[in-house]
Formats: structure tokens, sequence, C-alpha cells
């Protein structure tokens, strides 16, 4: 029984803190040609770093490359896949079928992934894209738990599923509303995330007087998709033979790579152990980073009104991201801060056992030593402490 966590690495740091907390795989993407055009991404040299470090842990890097792309996209791109072949990473994933002959027409032997973005919904056309040569197919976010199992049971290629992260309103990301409104497209990785506005009505004779549109009394939330949470399921999802487990969220904060990666390792050692996991502290965990509440989506049947969120289209998490330990020294920590800690303060330290520790923060030094009474977001300090946590464990103060 085996199964690949691929976690999302927006950035390097982000990258290492999915590696620090268990990930075997991460995504990520090049300036271009990728769909999340707004995460920091990589540059060529950083990707090269990235492959090399991910190899030298025995980890991997796939490399999306997804976009619908259009007839100008292909003089650029032609250039970049033989970049990408000189770093290697251990896969492509695309969704363009002119993307996939031009990487066989100038033969990159990188081992081509179909992104969800491509819609798959069933075992002919995961078969056909076998016999062109794909080695690994990511399903539609759009399918049930039976016909996932169907799936698995008709095909020996490898399969991947998201198990967790934002849904689109939209098949798998296929939307235009983002065009439309702003003329930035989805499908080349500038969504403006329409779907999550507040909508108000304007009669032209009235500017600036805005007429709420209610569905009910809370609001209006058509569109506003709670985020899938397959936690419950990974066992399933294992016995299927379900190849590798995916976690949305190139653009989510360090926090948010790091507790998801945490929890769903736990979850999949535990049952790979044959322990029965701690679910409702796992849950827990997970609901102390952005969410929008939870959904099985369409994977425990259909989705329908439950899984729409009706209080608010932003994000809630109830704890505050306030940084993270980069060295230990004799019961001294220094941490790279990224919010305000005041002296004195009990705030909760979380490593990548996923256990959480009460530590005063009596004793904070800068950097040359001197005692501070608060600190300032991006800037290391040390705490003074007497204990020791792991490098990349988080720092956080849980709302009240
Ligand atoms: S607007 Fe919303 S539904 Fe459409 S692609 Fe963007 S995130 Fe998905």
């Amino acid at each position: 029984m085996s199964v690949e966590l691929l976690s999302p690495a927006g950035n390097f740091q982000k990258l290492k803190s999915a590696v620090d907390f268990g990930a075997d795989a991460v995504y990520l993407a090049g300036k271009n040609f990728g769909l999340r055009a707004q995460a920091g991404n990589f540059s060529l040299e950083e990707m090269d770093r990235a492959i090399k470090y991910l190899h030298s842990r025995g980890k991997k890097g796939y490399v999306t490359v997804n976009i619908y792309a259009r007839n100008y996209d292909f003089k650029d791109l032609k250039k970049y896949l033989h970049e990408l072949k000189e770093i290697n990473p251990d896969g492509i994933i695309i969704s363009d079928m002119g993307v996939f002959k031009l990487i066989k027409d100038e033969k990159i032997d990188i081992p081509v992934h179909i992104s969800t973005q491509a819609n798959t919904t069933n075992y002919y056309a995961i078969n056909m894209w076998k016999e062109l040569g794909v080695k690994r197919v990511v399903l539609a976010r759009e399918l049930s738990k039976n016909e996932i199992k169907e799936i698995c049971e008709n095909t020996d290629i490898e399969i991947e599923v998201f198990v967790h992260g934002a849904m689109c309103i939209s098949h798998s990301g296929r939307c235009v509303l983002s065009n439309y409104m702003t003329k930035r497209d989805a499908n080349r990785g500038e969504c403006t995330h329409p779907c999550r506005w507040n909508y108000y009505l304007l009669e032209e004779s009235r500017p600036g007087e805005y007429f709420p549109i209610f569905e009910d009394s809370r609001g209006t939330y058509i569109y506003n998709s709670k985020d899938l949470c397959l936690l419950r399921y990974i066992d399933e999802l294992i016995e299927m033979g379900v190849k590798s487990l995916k976690i949305e969220g190139r653009m989510k904060s360090i926090m948010y790579v790091s507790v998801v990666t945490g929890v769903y390792r736990k979850v999949i050692d535990d049952l790979i152990e044959g322990k029965t996991p701690d679910y409702e502290y796992l849950q827990n965990l997970l609901n102390s980073v952005s969410n929008r509440e939870y959904t099985t989506g369409f994977y425990a049947g259909f989705a329908d009104e439950t899984s729409m969120n009706y209080k608010t289209s932003s994000y809630v998490r109830n704890t505050d991201f306030l940084g993270v330990v980069k060295e230990n020294n004799n019961g001294k920590i220094v941490f790279e801060c990224k919010g305000k800690i005041y002296s004195g303060e009990t705030l909760h330290i979380l490593d990548k056992s996923l256990l959480e520790h009460k530590v005063v923060f009596d004793r904070i030094l800068d950097l040359n030593g001197k005692r501070v009474d608060f600190t300032k977001p991006n800037r290391d300090y040390i705490l003074d402490c007497g204990l020791n946590f792991q490098k990349g464990s988080l720092i956080r103060r849980y709302k009240e």
C-alpha cells in the first residue's frame, strides 16, 4: 500500500515547508504557462535549485504548464520546454493537446501528467491518454467515489485525485467569469476570483446607489463553494489504488501548506501502520488554517446546496500565523517573524509531528541580543525560552 502526498509550492519557502511537513512531491510553476500567475512562482534558476533540493531529499517535483495555449505561445513554449528538459523535473502537468504535441515533437523526455484542467472524467479518455504516452492523469474534481473506483479498476495508468483545497464553481476551472469581468483569463492563470465577490444591482440613472441582491436574508452565494476536504476518505482512495493525493493551494500561506500537508501525512502514515487516525484532532488543525468551511464536494454524492458557504466568501481561520522557527541554539530559538508578537504573550508552537506546545514569549531579543517589547514582521528574532523546537515549526496565536 503506497500513495504519494503531493503539495503545492508557490515559492521556495513554501516548497521547503511542504517537504518539512511530509510531502512526497510538490508541484510548482515557472513564471509563465502555469495556472497560478499570481503565485510567487519560480524563475528557471530557482526551479533548477528547487528540483535539486527535492531530489537530494528523495522527493519529486512536477512543473505545471497547464494553460490553454494560443498560437502565439508556441515559440516561447518551445524554448521553455527545452529549458525544463535541462532542469529535469519528474513530470510536466499539461492540459492542452497542442502542448502535448510540442512535447512529443521536440522529444522532451519528461513524463507527462494530464492536469485536472483537462476535465478527464472517464477511463476511456484515460486509456486514450495512456496510448498516447501519458504517465498520469489528474482526475476532474467533479467525480464521485464510485466513478473514481471504476476508473481505477479499468486502467493501470497513474491516477491523481484532489483531496483538499478550494473548488471552482465551474467544471474544474473551465470558467470565463474572470475573462468577462476583468479581462483576465482563468485558463491562462490570471483568475481574479469573481465567483467570491459580492454583487449589487445598479440602476443606470442612479449612479452610486447600490441595491442589494438577496437570495435570502443573509445575501447571495450562488457561486461560493466551500473548500474540498476528503480527510476521512483517504483510506478508501488508497484502497482503490489512487497513486497520488493532491492538495490545492499554490497561492496559500506557509502555514496552510505546512499544516494541511502535515495533517494528510499523519493520516496516510497512520493508515499504513494500521492505526486509526485521530480525525477530530486533525480536523481541528485543518480548521485552524484558511478555509471557506469544508465540503466533500462530489465525492460522497452530488454537490448540492450544502456545498456552498452561505455566510462569507472570505477565508476564515482560527489562528494567526506569527513566525517560523529557523534554528535552535541551546534553549534559544531563532525565528522568522510573520506578525506582531508582544513580549509576555503565550503562543502556540506547532511542530512537524503536529504537536502543539504552549510557550510564553517572555524574553524576545533582536539579533544583537537586545530585548524587545514587540516584534515586527519579516525580521528574525531570538526567543530565549530554554526550549528547542524543530526547524520549520510554526508559531501561532489562537483567535479569541
Ligand atoms: S472565477 Fe471562480 S469559478 Fe471561475 S475559474 Fe476563477 S476561481 Fe474558478
